[in-house]
């Protein structure tokens, strides 16, 4: 076995209960350790004089201790401990709160290295709660100090040791599987430098040196494994050349609403794809509720009409189910024939479907996942239609497409990703936005609000109810090892349906419920049976309920700026003037900040880039959501130099060898092999 997978619990100084804890921050393995890169650093390395202090900045002073400490109880559960020291330029006090045994540690006349927020009050200098070393030890102070992302039980410290006696210890079981000649020409660090630098930097300019190097090589490998998963999949053989129709147009006429210019630019652009040889790969990215799915019916009715069959794959059955009977409700007066295969039909009409469906007598399948089975054999399949991309991987795409002879491919996402990036992370797709939603759309209100707004909320609810209305209430997903401040989907939903809406009919709806469950609370809120649904995430997407004109969404400073506007795209879809309200229980300015981007923008796009920039990628590409592998340098957004180099030398190295057989890349194969194979589960679902 390879000794870098070995578990950490078999670490000196780890055992199990560290383990477990190690475990919540993804860390398993001895190399998971190497490659847990700290979240941000402390420059502690020169040593200031208080002269320099800025008020609420740290400071890093070199001290003498000039007395004994002093200890004042300003009020119950308060303590303040003062340690007066000096220093080259002056005088203050150490200032700590709560922490009256460090009393008697420092003695008059010691010299210590201290770090902590400076502050001035009156005439007094003090360095708050610093921490402190004796001079030439540089442990925690006297350099550049890693700050790792923490779990309850894990200090920094804690890391900073671990990492340090890991480092020491295994740091050259790991290879080098750059390629010289790429390390000569971008000037690279080697693997080993980057891997200590990334942790205990002597400058930040060394820090940043090797943060260069292994997000390039982590954007090398992601492109590599990206191309190569097109190249195996995405035949570049020709595709179908459907004919021009012009029924496809009277059709278009025939639905009871106009087009948008939007909609019918990303149409345009899509019938030259269909009737060009070329196969069609295109992702259609447009705003909850502009139109989406109307334009890949048209294209499905395109392609029926040509003589083929087509195919829409959702990410639920719920999402399924409510496609089909959309599609149904356009198709059916054509003559063609709609059905549904989900997981939920019983074996027998299964059975029936997919009889028919090879035979040719079906023309459209909608579906789930199960779509992509072995099992589902279409007689002549053109064209294939997978919605809400964001769930599905680049593996599901592929095996959608081997269903036919090189089906003309449709993605449709509603998670806005800047046109940069989307060209990169789907390069093998060509992009059609749908940039306007279809008129005459009252704007959602949208209000944030704190938590103390919460009875008020409730009578507005309330009042709209009575009028007929229906509410959804979100609560975020609660970890276990998470605080109990949060609002559980569950707790809410037993006071909501026991006390405060007890006239009501309120509903649960969680992820771990089966898909028959869910659908089932789903069905009911949609005929009203429901009033007021209580839900984690789960109705995130694409759900169509346009009675239900409220959205509350529970500590909504825990989701991303992206995703509380998919949940705020699920009211606004029928006649009613609708109402977003989000509780924001955190006081903290970000949080603010975002709320009040929702406030004001409506615009998917500009709300992802804003997202974007306050929490940065890693937490907006959660790139499981986007059935990428997770990127442990590298950040999407800040590092797009980094990625567009790693794109071109990708694409060379695949165009020469196609296949990775050189033995110079036989490392970076496995490498890519690893990356892939972490995500295998989410794929294949
Ligand atoms: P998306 O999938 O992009 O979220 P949908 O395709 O579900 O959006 O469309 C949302 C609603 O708007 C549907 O009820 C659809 O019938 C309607 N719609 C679509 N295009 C138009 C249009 N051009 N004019 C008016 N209504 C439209
Ligand atoms: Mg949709």
């Amino acid at each position: 076995m390879d000794i870098l997978n070995t578990n950490i619990q078999y670490l000196k100084g780890v055992g199990p209960k560290k383990s477990y804890r190690l475990r919540r921050l993804n860390i398993e393995t001895i190399k998971d350790l190497i490659y847990f890169i700290p979240r941000d650093y402390e420059d502690r390395a020169s040593i200031n004089t208080l002269r320099e202090g800025i008020k609420n900045e740290k400071l890093t002073l070199e001290v003498e201790i000039i007395g004994s400490g002093t200890l004042s109880r300003p009020r119950r559960n308060l303590s303040i401990l003062k340690i007066p020291f000096r220093e080259s330029s002056g005088f203050g006090n150490l200032v700590w709160f709560n922490q009256d045994y460090l009393k008697d540690k420092f003695k008059v006349g010691e010299r210590y290295i201290v770090n902590g927020k400076f502050n001035k009050i009156g005439m007094e200098y003090q360095i708050m709660n610093p921490v402190f070393e004796k001079p030439g030890r540089s442990q925690k102070i006297g350099r550049i100090i890693p700050i790792y992302p923490l779990t309850e039980g894990i200090t920094n410290t804690d890391m900073l040791k671990l990492v340090n006696n890991v480092l020491k210890e295994y740091l050259k079981f790991i290879p080098e599987v750059l390629p010289q000649y790429l390390i000569s020409k971008h000037n690279l660090m080697n693997v080993h430098e980057a891997l200590i630098n990334i942790h205990f930097p002597n400058s930040m300019e060394i820090m940043k040196r090797a943060r260069v190097r292994l997000a390039y090589e982590e954007l090398l490998t992601l492109q590599l494994g990206l191309l190569n998963i097109k190249n195996k999949t995405i035949n570049n053989s020709d595709g179908i050349n459907f004919p021009y129709k012009e029924d496809v147009y009277k059709f278009i006429e025939d639905l009871p609403f106009k087009l948008t210019k939007a909609q019918k630019k990303v149409l345009k652009e899509i019938f030259d794809d269909m009737e060009s040889n070329k196969q069609m790969n295109r992702l259609v990215q447009g705003d909850v509720g502009s139109g989406k799915t109307i334009v890949g019916i048209i294209a499905i009715y395109k392609a029926v009409i040509s003589g083929y069959q087509a195919a829409m794959m959702a990410p639920t059955e719920i999402l399924a189910t409510q496609h089909y009977e959309y599609i149904i409700k356009i198709l059916e007066k054509y003559n063609i024939r709609c059905e549904l295969l989900v997981g939920s039909l019983s074996k027998k009409r299964k059975e029936e479907i997919l009889e028919d469906l090879k035979e040719g007598k079906i023309d459209v399948l909608v579906g789930t996942h199960a779509l992509i089975q072995d099992n589902v054999e279409f007689l002549r399949l053109g064209l294939a239609i997978t919605d809400e991309q964001h769930r599905f991987g680049v593996k599901q795409r592929a095996a959608l497409n081997h269903k036919g002879l090189n089906p003309d491919v449709i993605v449709m996402t509603a998670t806005p990703i800047p046109r940069t990036l989307a060209l990169i992370l789907y390069g093998d797709l060509d992009i059609s936005i749908i940039d306007e939603l279809p008129p005459g759309r009252k704007e959602i209100e949208t209000y944030a609000v704190d938590k103390n707004m919460k009875e008020r909320i409730y009578n507005f609810i309330e009042k709209q109810v009575k009028q007929g209305r229906q509410a959804y209430i979100v609560c975020p997903l609660i970890e276990e090892s998470e605080s109990i401040d949060i609002n559980s989907a569950e707790e809410l939903y037993f006071y909501l349906s026991e006390d405060r809406f007890s006239d009501f009919k309120v509903g649960l709806l969680h992820g771990k419920m089966s898909p028959k469950e869910k659908d089932e609370i789903m069905e009911k809120f949609k005929n009203n049976e429901i009033n007021i649904l209580v839900s984690t995430t789960v109705i995130e997407v694409g759900v169509n309920v346009p009675n239900a004109n409220i959205m509350v969404v529970f500590n909504a400073e825990r989701f991303g700026l992206a995703q509380l506007h998919q949940l705020r795209g699920r009211v606004g879809r029928g006649e009613y003037q609708s109402y977003c309200i989000l509780i924001n229980e955190s006081m903290n300015d970000i949080s603010r900040e975002r709320m009040r981007i929702l406030q004001s923008s409506s615009d998917g796009f500009v709300i992802s880039e804003k997202d974007l920039e306050l929490r940065g990628p890693g937490e907006f590409f959660g790139t499981r959501q986007h059935g990428l592998p997770e990127l442990k340098v590298a950040n999407l957004f800040t590092d797009m130099n980094i990625l567009k180099i790693a794109q071109s030398d990708a694409q060379e190295i695949i165009k020469a060898d196609p296949e990775l057989k050189n033995h110079e890349l036989k490392l970076l194969r496995a490498k890519i092999e690893e990356m892939f194979d972490k995500i295998k589960d989410d794929l294949d679902y």
